[in-house]
């Protein structure tokens, strides 16, 4: 896959898709998926933004039963579905546990009056899904069984617990990556470091958009007959681009995880209640708190999410030491066996996630919207040829793209596909036995260990084959990176090949997961930087200044302890 820019000037799509996080990636597929001439354009690298920043559980709904929201936890289940169908080699199921106390909202009747009601709406939830990825009943246990999976949690008023079951989406970056190369293999030109910075108008109708190469600084101009704006917490800011688009200003809450260098519990996610009240108003039952996450990923923990309002430009959303301190002080306070400092934190996330219109500014009441979006500007500002998708979960992002491609046919005037269809993404193909890759591993000379080969398949599912390749070719590029990492040269130069990798921090950040736990060293970012340097020609000074942008994102805010 290459930046395609020689189309993306040339040619008249169909479809222009403006962003490439989760949102636009998924659209750009199905589109493509279903004949539609597309271009894609990102400003900064695919999934950079919000779609990176996710706690990685791939919801099926179960809290949308508060709201008696049946429809959106079918949407859940059935997003949850596709995406362990497609991505077999990036989602997983995950067992999730929380306590339960007393004998009401957060007892354990209510616990399995939920769960029943759960497992009969989810009765499809492992249609067509290999039984390695089945997702189980979600079922009441006893206070012995709770303890045993949460051996120092507050025993006062201790009933029990549940069990349920979602999925994780262990590299969400590559996710996101696979639905753009999806949707180039079937056709699409996309670029990223491309920005939109106007609108190309013809009266009140939207022709596409003049956009920059961020790479070159060569402005150009994209037709399409319909343009989507799928910029995430962008949005605004893009319609402001349009004089006179008034019709739909969305507000945001900036969103926090923190990541642990340590494991918390087992292999399952526990949940836990948070500090203070929380009331949400949409809810028939509610708690009256929210819930934390402790999702056990990679060598450590997630653990979120908070949320706060958040008023200002969205690229100057960041990290503050208060953000990180409240968190650890709920899991403290839920669970204070934790003991977790500052010491223990190894990295974040941050990013926006939309609000609901006129949420109360007070910090335990934000409400968070509940629905994704398609905004038709022709019908909302009379301007033709213009959606606007606001996605609120990563999950749901190819629910979405399915209704928001209807839109698209009947905007072109064309008949849409009466079920679409879905087929595995691009690293879908993958086997589990393990033993494949054994003889794997003799093909590439023994140069591979088992250690480094599983994690090219975790990663690149059945595209680890290409990245063996590079290795028989040169068996140089079989070795590590850095002893303490699993990743390989090989790796550095498909990304920058084959996956769009323009700087050191997508090498790092998206396409190898070297960076997505925190900072991995110095001798493994300067190795990326010299092979990077290499295949695309950057002098030393190029690559010092590739290195010193990559580790200001790894800066923690300054009261915290580096974390290394
Ligand atoms: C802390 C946190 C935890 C979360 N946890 C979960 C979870 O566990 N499960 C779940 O399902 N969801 C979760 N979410 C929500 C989920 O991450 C988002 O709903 C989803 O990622 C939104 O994707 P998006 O494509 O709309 O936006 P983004 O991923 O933000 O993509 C928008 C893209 O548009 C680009 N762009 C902007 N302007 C332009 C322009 N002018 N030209 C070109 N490109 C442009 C941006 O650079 C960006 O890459 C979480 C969110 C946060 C913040």
């Amino acid at each position: 896959m290459k930046r395609d820019l020689g189309r993306l000037e040339t040619d008249e799509f169909d479809l222009l898709i403006i962003g490439g996080g989760i949102y636009g990636a998924a659209t750009a597929r199905c589109a493509a998926l279903h004949g539609l001439k597309v271009g894609l354009i990102e400003k900064t690298d695919f999934s950079c933004a919000t779609s990176s920043n996710s706690l990685k559980i791939i919801h099926g709904g179960l809290r949308y039963l508060q709201h008696g929201d049946f429809r959106r936890m079918r949407r859940s289940i059935r997003a949850r579905r596709t995406l362990l169908r497609i991505a077999p080699h990036l989602v997983d199921p995950l067992k999730f546990v929380i306590p339960t106390y007393g004998h009401f909202l957060t007892g354990k009747e209510v616990m399995a009056l939920a769960l029943a009601a759960n497992n009969l709406v989810s009765w499809d939830r492992n249609r067509s899904t290999v039984p390695s990825k089945y997702i189980p009943a979600g079922r009441v246990i006893s206070r012995r069984e709770c303890l045993d999976y949460l051996p120092n949690i507050e025993k006062n008023g201790l009933t029990g617990g549940a069990i349920w079951y979602d999925c994780i989406a262990r590299n969400t970056e590559r996710l996101t990556l696979e639905f753009i190369l999806a949707a180039v293999q079937h056709g699409a030109a996309a670029a990223n470091y491309v920005m939109a910075e106007s609108f190309i108008l013809n009266g009140s109708v939207v022709r596409g958009v003049k956009a920059k190469d961020l790479i070159t600084n060569q402005t150009f101009k994209i037709h399409s007959k319909v343009v989507i704006n799928a910029t995430g917490p962008w949005i605004n800011n893009l319609l402001h681009l349009l004089s006179q688009s008034d019709g739909l200003s969305v507000d945001w809450a900036k969103s926090v995880n923190v990541i642990l260098k340590k494991p918390l519990f087992g292999d399952y996610a526990v949940g836990l209640f948070g500090q203070g009240s929380y009331k949400d108003k949409d809810a028939i039952l509610s708690s009256g708190k929210r819930l934390i996450f402790c999702v056990p990923w990679r060598k450590g923990t997630i653990i979120g999410t908070t949320y706060k309002r958040y008023i200002g430009d969205p690229k100057n959303c960041h990290i503050e030491e208060q953000d990180v301190f409240d968190l650890l002080n709920q899991i403290n306070i839920a669970y204070p066996t934790a003991k977790l400092s500052s010491e223990d934190v190894s990295f974040f996330h941050v990013g926006l996630v939309p609000i609901a219109a006129k949420t109360n500014m007070h910090q335990n009441s934000i409400q968070l919207m509940k629905r994704s979006r398609i905004y038709d500007h022709e019908r909302m500002d009379a301007r033709k040829g213009l959606i606007t998708l606001n996605g609120v979960k990563y999950t749901t992002a190819t629910e979405l793209a399915k209704d928001a491609l209807n839109l698209v046919f009947a905007k072109l005037h064309r008949r849409p596909p009466v079920e679409p269809h879905e087929s595995l993404l691009p690293g879908g193909e993958t086997t589990s036995n393990i033993s494949d890759f054994g003889a794997l591993s003799k093909r590439s000379g023994h140069l591979i260990g088992m250690h480094t080969l599983k994690h090219l398949r975790d990663n690149y599912g059945s595209r680890y084959k290409m990245i063996l390749e590079l290795v028989e070719k040169d068996p140089e590029l079989g070795g590590l990176i850095a002893k303490e990492h699993p990743i390989i040269k090989a790796e550095v130069i498909h990304a920058v090949r084959e996956e769009m990798a323009q700087t050191i921090s997508d090498l790092v950040m998206r396409r190898t997961n070297l960076g997505s736990f925190g900072d991995p060293g110095k001798t493994a970012i300067t190795s990326c930087a010299e092979i990077m340097g290499h295949e695309l020609g950057w002098d030393a000074r190029r690559q010092q200044l590739e290195i010193d942008s990559l580790q200001n994102i790894f800066k923690l805010p300054p009261s915290l302890n580096s974390p290394h």
